[in-house]
Order: C-alpha cells, then structure tokens, then sequence
C-alpha cells in the first residue's frame, strides 16, 4: 500500500515511520498542505493521509479518486475539511482518529486557563530581568468558580474530570447528556444559561453548520462581564471580529485560542522572518489578557503516538476490506 502524506513536519515522519516497521507501507510525505493547488501534481496512491488544515473538497476527493486513491485516513478527530457527500460519490472510504488521548486537549485548555489567570508567561519574562514586583500578576482562586464546558465528547469530559479536581462548579452543554458526569456531579444546563453563569466557558464541541460562530456578537451579550474564554476546538466556533469587540469593551476578560478562523495560512509554520499578512491576528495577540497557541493542544508523546498507531491500523483494517476497529473511526 503506497500512503501519501500531506502537512507533514518532522515529528509526524518520526512517528509514521517508527509504526510503519509492522506494516511496511510504502510512505511519500509533502509538508505542503493538501487543496486544489496542489492535487494535480498527487502521485498515484492507494491512501491519502491529511490533516486538520488540509482542503478535501468535493474538486480535490475528484481528482484523487480518479488517480486511484481508495483511502483517506485522516490523523486527527475534527472532520468539518472533508466533503463526506462527494467522498460517497466518489466511493472513497474515510476514516479519523476519533479519539486519540483526549487528555491531551484538555490539559491544554487547563494549561491556557491557568497561564492567562496567574500570568505565568509574564512572570518568566519579569524574573529573568530580576523584576519580582507582583503589580499587574494578580489572578483569581478556581476553587469555587463556575465552568461552562460546551461538549461533553471525550476531550470536554476529560476536561470535566479536570475541573472537578479543581473544585469548580461545572455546568455543561450538549446535544447528548453523558450520564458517567451528571453522577459525577456535572450539571446540565441550555446553552443560554451555560453563557450566563459561567465565569470560564471552554468549547469542546466539533465545528459544524450549527457551531460555526456559536460565539457571536448576539450570543457575547449574554455571557458574564469578564467572562474567560478557551477555544481549543476548532477556530469557526468564535466570530473573531465580535470576540475583538468583547475584549475592547473589556466584557470578555480573557481568550485563551489553541485555534483561530484563519490559521490555515499560520498555524504549524516558523513565520518569525515574515509580516504577516493578517490584522485580526495581530490584533489578538496585541492583548495582554489573550493567549494564542498554534494548535499545540493535542501535541503530546502519548498523543502522537495514537494517532500514528491507529492511522496505520484504520488503513490496515480498510485495505482488508475490514472496518476500523472503532465504529467511530470510519466517516464514509
Ligand atoms: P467528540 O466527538 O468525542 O465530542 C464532541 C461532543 O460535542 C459530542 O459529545 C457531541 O454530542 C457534542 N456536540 C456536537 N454538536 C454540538 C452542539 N451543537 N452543541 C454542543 N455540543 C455538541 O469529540 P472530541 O474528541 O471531544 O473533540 C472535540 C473537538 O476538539 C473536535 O471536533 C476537534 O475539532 C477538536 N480537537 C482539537 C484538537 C487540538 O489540538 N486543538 C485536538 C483534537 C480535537
């Protein structure tokens, strides 16, 4: 079986390549993203592996389908890049990695909170320039506050498990209750009321047509002057130009963004010799109460190593003509 890979960086061959021993799949990995500028050149395959920020719209799955791709496999959770109608149309077979240690993520989105509460980032800049005044570093307890977690799928409830430890108050959102977390004292609410009693909300749900912008001009109004906000799900989920205007006007307090609208053209790159050509960036960036991380959420050892694993295992499975071995992991 012969993979291509797209967006490829150093860490992803590393761990391919040491997975692949008991396979032998033969492996071509591009570090370019995939999309229609690049699908032409495509070298006949049998799989594609992309990731987060690679285009497979219905013109790209065209194209690879008529070269002979059979697979996608994609080695990550989110699926809002893929054209699952026209993968159908095509008769290509997709799969993910639909869980790949969701703690991960969650420990990502704690370490955002924690870092834009205590101000850790501004205490190591200061202490290495021998500055140990505390003006300005002042955070607040966790203990006791309310957390709003919106998608309770397996990042958001090991991000409830989390917070319980913390002994916050945790209210949650989703289209399905998770029984395991009421017991565990979880408290489902709407969404409306989740926004209005949450002193820190953290979106864990997946970017579809009904979460794209979910934190909008409209929906900001509603949430707690000061309120801190954590996105490490997917960018879409928040209007960036109406979050901008909530940290102006100082009702949002803090924005912690693992991912942003645009990222696609940022994210995963050294861009430290260029002018980006990107003002809302810029400007979130400017604030001294947003965090912005590249994407790094799910970047761990155990993490990378299950996403290789099962990547190889969907492929190995589907070649077979077998299904992967998680119901969960196969979209098409
Ligand atoms: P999951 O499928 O296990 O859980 C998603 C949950 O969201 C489900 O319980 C689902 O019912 C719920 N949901 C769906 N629509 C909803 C809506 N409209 N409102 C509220 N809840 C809704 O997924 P997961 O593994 O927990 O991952 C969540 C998201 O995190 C992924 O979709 C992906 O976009 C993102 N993610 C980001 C990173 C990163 O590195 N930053 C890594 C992995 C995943």
């Amino acid at each position: 079986m012969k993979v291509t890979f797209f967006s490829t960086k150093p860490y992803d061959r590393e761990f391919f390549r040491r997975l692949n021993e008991v396979y032998s799949f033969d492996f071509v990995f591009y570090e370019t993203h995939l999309g229609p500028h690049i699908v032409n050149a495509v070298e006949e395959s049998d799989a594609i592996c992309a990731f987060v920020n690679d285009k497979l719209t219905a013109e790209v799955l065209g194209v690879l389908a008529n070269r002979g791709v059979k697979y996608i496999a994609m080695r990550c959770a989110g699926f809002n890049n893929v054209d699952l109608d026209a993968a159908r149309k095509y008769g290509l077979r997709i799969c993910r990695v639909p869980a790949y240690s969701p703690e991960a993520v969650a420990e990502h989105a704690l370490a955002m909170i924690l870092t834009l509460n205590r101000k850790t980032h501004k205490a190591y800049n200061r202490v290495r320039e021998q500055n140990f005044s505390l003006n300005g570093l002042m955070g607040f307890n966790l203990h006791g506050k309310t957390i709003g977690i919106v998608g309770t799928g397996n990042i958001g409830r090991a991000f409830a498990r989390i917070m319980g430890g913390f002994g916050c108050e945790r209210l949650a959102y989703d289209l399905y209750e998770d029984e395991a977390l009421s017991t565990a004292g979880v408290q489902y609410v709407p969404l409306a009321e989740l926004f209005s009693r949450a002193d820190i909300i953290s979106l864990h749900c997946p970017l579809t047509e009904d979460t794209k912008h979910l934190i909008n001009a409209a929906s900001l109004k509603l949430l707690k002057p000061g309120v801190m906000l954590i996105n490490t799900s997917r960018g879409q989920l928040i209007d960036t130009a109406a979050v901008l205007e909530g940290l102006r006007s100082k009702h949002v307090g803090y924005l912690g963004i693992d991912v942003y609208e645009q990222e696609e053209k940022l994210f995963f790159r050294d861009l430290s010799q260029t002018i980006l050509n990107d003002d809302a960036i810029q400007l979130l960036m400017s604030f001294p109460n947003v965090l912005v991380t590249g994407h790094q959420a799910f970047f761990t050892a155990e993490a990378m190593e299950e996403i290789a694993s099962t990547t190889l295992m969907n492929l190995s499975r589907l070649s077979q003509g077998l299904e992967p071995e998680n119901p969960a992991a196969l979209l098409v």
